[in-house]
């Protein structure tokens, strides 16, 4: 954020948007990025009692940093198969809870990230994989069980189970608050989403937007990339020109790369808290790296296809042909002096260097 902010990027905190083209025209600004996120929890029609206590995940999430934590008792069904059920079932452990997720897919299908998946088995968290929950009462629920079809599917099988349940939390995805948008002329809609167009552009001018609220994978890195993207096609919007990535270059595979030159460095392991206080403790899971662990695992980086100056093809080229650019500008060639030998694509470490017949 500091470096952000370094660049010369105002920041407004705790300001809500919400309409945009107003804000746009009160701001003067000529283009506007959003990224409002999918925060409005998704509800199923779940026959259920007066009594029994069904709650959303991200109500129950947010809550966690209050003082009115959730009163969930202790058997807690999570029903949902994402991060956010991962997260909450997680989270029921560490209160105390004897959490069990309900899902209507099997682990294979479930759009969780395996490895969270596999902390929450190891913490204890229990899993109703191939199951949908028919009804809900004041202290158990009716549980389907499914099978999946050729597609995939799940498909109702008429096999019940009752479970004993004090509280069931819906973590069955998110839906965007798209009120800010309200108006806009143009917006095409999906699913409930934003469509925009390969430069991040909604079907307004000047309104591009990406992360959650566009259709597209529901992970950090994605939101992320598009923010890194939209900024250059917004930057090239403003100038009137239009912003070509730079071609990628042909995979350097396995073949390519002269591992001898590089030496065995095995992975960094990330330290792992112990069982006991991951599930009485809301301490970090797994701990990150420190700066000089950080930095020797980007030394491990073979920079496969990507010249990273080692300076061997400009030691063993027979003829001269290679001219050094200078440090970070690496090298090119003199094609009046090269005889193609190969020489030096023969000994790049990386597989940085591509022989082509030269067209006559
Ligand atoms: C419980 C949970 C667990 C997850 N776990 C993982 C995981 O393990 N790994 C992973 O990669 N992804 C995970 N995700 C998904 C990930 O969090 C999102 O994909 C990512 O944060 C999307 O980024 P974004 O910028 O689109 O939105 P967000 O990160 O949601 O940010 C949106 C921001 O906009 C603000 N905002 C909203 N409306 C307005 C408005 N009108 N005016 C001003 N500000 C507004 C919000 O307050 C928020 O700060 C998880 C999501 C959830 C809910
Ligand atoms: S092209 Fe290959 S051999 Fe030449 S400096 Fe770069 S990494 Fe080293
Ligand atoms: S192909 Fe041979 S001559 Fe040409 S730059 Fe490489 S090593 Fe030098």
């Amino acid at each position: 954020m500091q470096r952000i902010v370094a660049l010369g990027v105002e920041v407004k905190l705790n300001s809500r948007v919400d309409n945009i083209l107003e804000s746009m025209q009160t701001g003067k600004f000529d283009a506007a990025f959003l990224a409002v996120g999918a925060h409005i929890g998704k509800r199923a029609y779940i026959p259920a009692g007066d009594t029994a206590r069904i709650v959303d995940a991200i109500s129950v999430l947010r809550s966690m940093e209050r003082e009115d934590k959730p009163m969930l008792g202790r058997r807690v069904i999570v029903y949902g198969g994402g991060n956010t059920a991962i997260d909450v079932a997680r989270t029921a452990k560490r209160m105390g809870a004897d959490p069990i997720i309900v899902y209507r897919r099997n682990r294979e299908k479930a759009p969780a990230h395996d490895f969270e998946i596999e902390e929450a088995l190891q913490e204890g968290v229990m899993v109703k994989w191939l199951s949908t929950i028919k009804q809900a009462g004041e202290s158990s629920i009716t549980i389907e069980k499914m099978v999946l079809d050729d597609k995939g599917f799940p498909q109702p099988t008429g096999e019940f189970e009752t479970m004993e349940a004090d509280s069931v939390v819906l973590a069955l995805g998110q839906d965007v608050d798209l009120g800010l948008l309200d108006g806009v002329p143009g917006l095409e809609l999906t699913d409930g989403v934003v469509k925009v167009a390969p430069n991040m552009m909604t079907g307004h001018p000047g309104i591009f937007a990406g992360g959650d609220m566009v259709p597209a994978e529901r992970n950090v890195t994605v939101a992320i990339g598009h923010g890194k993207k939209a900024a250059r096609h917004i930057d090239a919007w403003l100038r009137n020109a239009t912003h070509e990535a730079p071609k990628k270059h042909e995979v350097a595979t396995f073949e390519r790369l002269n591992t001898w030159y590089y030496s065995d460095a095995p992975k960094t392991v990330q330290p792992m808290l112990d069982i006991i206080r991951r599930q009485s403790t809301f301490d970090e899971v797994q701990g990150g790296l420190d700066e000089t662990n950080a930095l020797f695992e980007a030394r491990r980086c073979l920079s496969c296809g990507n010249c990273f100056e080692c300076d061997n093809c400009y030691g063993v080229c027979p003829d001269n042909a290679v001219i050094k650019l200078g440090a970070g500008n690496r090298f090119e060639f003199n094609y009046d002096y090269c005889k193609g030998c190969g020489i030096c694509a023969a000994e790049c470490p990386c597989g940085a260097i591509v022989m082509e017949p030269e067209k006559l």
